[in-house]
């Protein structure tokens, strides 16, 4: 009982599909058998109720009009051109077999003619109109194929794919993705994945700017893909880190841009999601060594420099001239190898985000008249001119800015060539100080202005390439002028020289 209690709604839904003909679109197995027999009975019905229940042949045209007609509409939107003409001509024979069977008393030759007019007018009203909601529903069924076939062929394309594909529709429902995105987040993919709902748990934003990792959770209106739909624009290498239910760390990088019709709507958006643990953990391992190497470094290096402050000072009377070049050579080389190994210990810290700062009140100005002085010492072959100052106090980090200086001003030399002058300028503008490092050198392109900044980049087109450097000091120095809450930047035309200036906020 209980079983025949479950199984009948289940026949009771399968029925409803089976005479659903919106059901059928899409498919096109037309059924032949169906219209026949359904058309078949349905004469037999008529003829019995009108000519044996009701006895009322003056009934005849409502039923025998009314209920086929419906039948043919019907059967020629289930089953297409096929089933609407099997259900017509079943109709026509039906009605020729009423005139033969069932005459009328009395009946004239001519009122059979007009009988057999009617019959014939009424034929070919019913193949009409099976013919084109047959056809109709053939083009329809046609194009829902064609569709799926696209679908099919973007399927086999996304299955392809080495990285995780998500489409959704205008509202956000996901309807389409590949199998690489359930290894990738860990999961199955069915509609609970819907963006707007809170329905990806587990999932850090990985705050990598300044790249120090704060990791935070993540609203659902934040991924990528509900971005872009709510802005209707792209969202770029956004990186988040997701725990799988075995509690596997993994970091995503996801981009989204929203679809458009050919009239400019957003009708769907679509994701793509790269699993990146593991050039985030080769990448660890390298800031790992660098770290360790610059430490593991700096111990020699601090006593080579003791040793040969000793040296010098032993033989700064000596009378070899030869002998005291090669110490000064020696120490000159010492201060550079300590300079690059201070650099990586500076990036590292960055890395981990232990770069600290120790703030304090003091002159800008001054610092940068100081800087300029001590630098002038080593930079021989160019001017360095304080054009514009005025006394301004800071409440910063005096080391790192003095470092900051030091880097845009020992790259004014590096990237010009000799004699010419390097200006320092100085302003205040608004709530805030604005420094300008100015130079007349190589210049840097437009497109590779923003990549200066970024770790390890360098500037590599064959002039450039003489031209030594690990592409450190501007990262370092970006870092050190964002965590001060201001701002590095450059403007630069190839061939003609560059300005760089950095901002700091004035105290309030
Ligand atoms: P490094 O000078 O050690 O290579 P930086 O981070 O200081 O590293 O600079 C990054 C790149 O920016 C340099 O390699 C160079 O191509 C470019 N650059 C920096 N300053 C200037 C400048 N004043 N003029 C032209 N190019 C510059």
């Amino acid at each position: 009982m209980l079983q025949y209690a479950q199984t009948l709604p289940a026949i009771m839904r399968r029925l409803f599909q089976y005479l659903n003909p919106i059901a059928h679109l899409g498919h096109r197995n037309y059924s032949v058998l169906f219209p026949l027999l359904s058309t078949f009975f349905l004469a037999v019905f008529i003829d019995i109720l009108v000519y044996r229940i009701l006895a009322d042949p003056s009934s005849a045209g409502l039923f025998a009009i009314a209920l086929p007609l419906a039948f043919i509409i019907y059967f020629s939107f289930r089953d297409g051109i096929t089933g609407g003409v099997i259900s017509s001509v079943i109709t026509i024979l039906f009605y020729v077999y009423i005139v033969d069977v069932h005459p009328t008393p009395n009946q004239t030759e001519e009122q059979l003619t007009t009988q057999f007019i009617t019959i014939t007018a009424l034929g070919t009203l019913y193949i009409f109109i099976a013919l084109t909601i047959g056809w109709l529903k053939q083009t329809i069924d046609k194009l829902i194929l064609q569709e799926a076939d696209e679908k099919r062929r973007l399927q086999a394309i996304l299955e392809q794919l080495p990285v995780g594909v998500l489409i959704t529709n205008s509202r956000g429902q996901i309807i389409q993705g590949n199998k690489q995105v359930e290894v990738i987040l860990g999961r199955k993919m069915n509609s609970e994945l819907v963006v707007g709902k809170d329905t990806i748990p587990n999932a850090e934003k990985n705050h990598r700017s300044n790249s120090h990792i704060s990791d935070k959770a993540v609203q659902a209106s934040d991924w990528p893909l509900a971005r872009a739909l709510k802005t209707k624009k792209a969202v770029v290498g956004k990186e988040f880190i997701i725990t799988h239910e075995n509690g596997k760390k993994v970091h995503l990088q996801i981009s989204a841009s929203p679809i458009r019709s050919a009239d400019g709507r957003v009708i769907a958006a679509a994701s793509i999601i790269y699993d990146v643990t593991a050039q985030k953990e080769l990448e660890a391992r390298k800031d790992d060594f660098v770290n360790m190497a610059s430490h593991e470094l700096k111990t020699p290096i601090t006593s080579l420099k003791l040793y040969m402050a000793s040296l010098k000072s032993r033989f700064r009377k000596h009378q070899d001239e030869g002998i005291r070049k090669i110490l000064k050579s020696i120490d000159y080389q010492m201060d550079k190898l300590q300079g690059l190994v201070s650099d990586l210990l500076d990036v590292s810290r960055i890395q981990t985000g232990k770069l600290m700062l120790n703030y304090e009140d003091f002159r800008l100005d001054n610092l940068v008249s100081e800087t300029a002085e001590s630098l002038q010492g080593t930079i021989k072959n160019h001017q360095i001119i304080i054009r514009k100052k005025s006394p301004v106090k800071v409440h910063a980090d005096r080391f790192r800015i003095y470092q900051v200086l030091t880097n845009l001003i020992t790259n004014a030399a590096k990237y010009s060539s000799d004699n010419k002058d390097i200006a320092i300028e100085l302003r205040k503008d608004g709530n805030k100080v604005v420094v300008s490092v100015i130079d007349n050198g190589i210049g840097i392109d437009k497109d590779k202005q923003k990549k200066i900044f970024e770790k390890l980049y360098q500037v590599t087109d064959s002039k450039e390439r003489t031209f030594p450097g690990l592409g450190m000091g501007l990262f370092i120095s970006k870092e050190i002028i964002s965590r001060h809450k201001g701002q590095i930047w450059v403007e630069s035309e190839k061939g003609k020289g560059s300005i760089f200036s950095f901002s700091l906020p004035l105290p309030s």
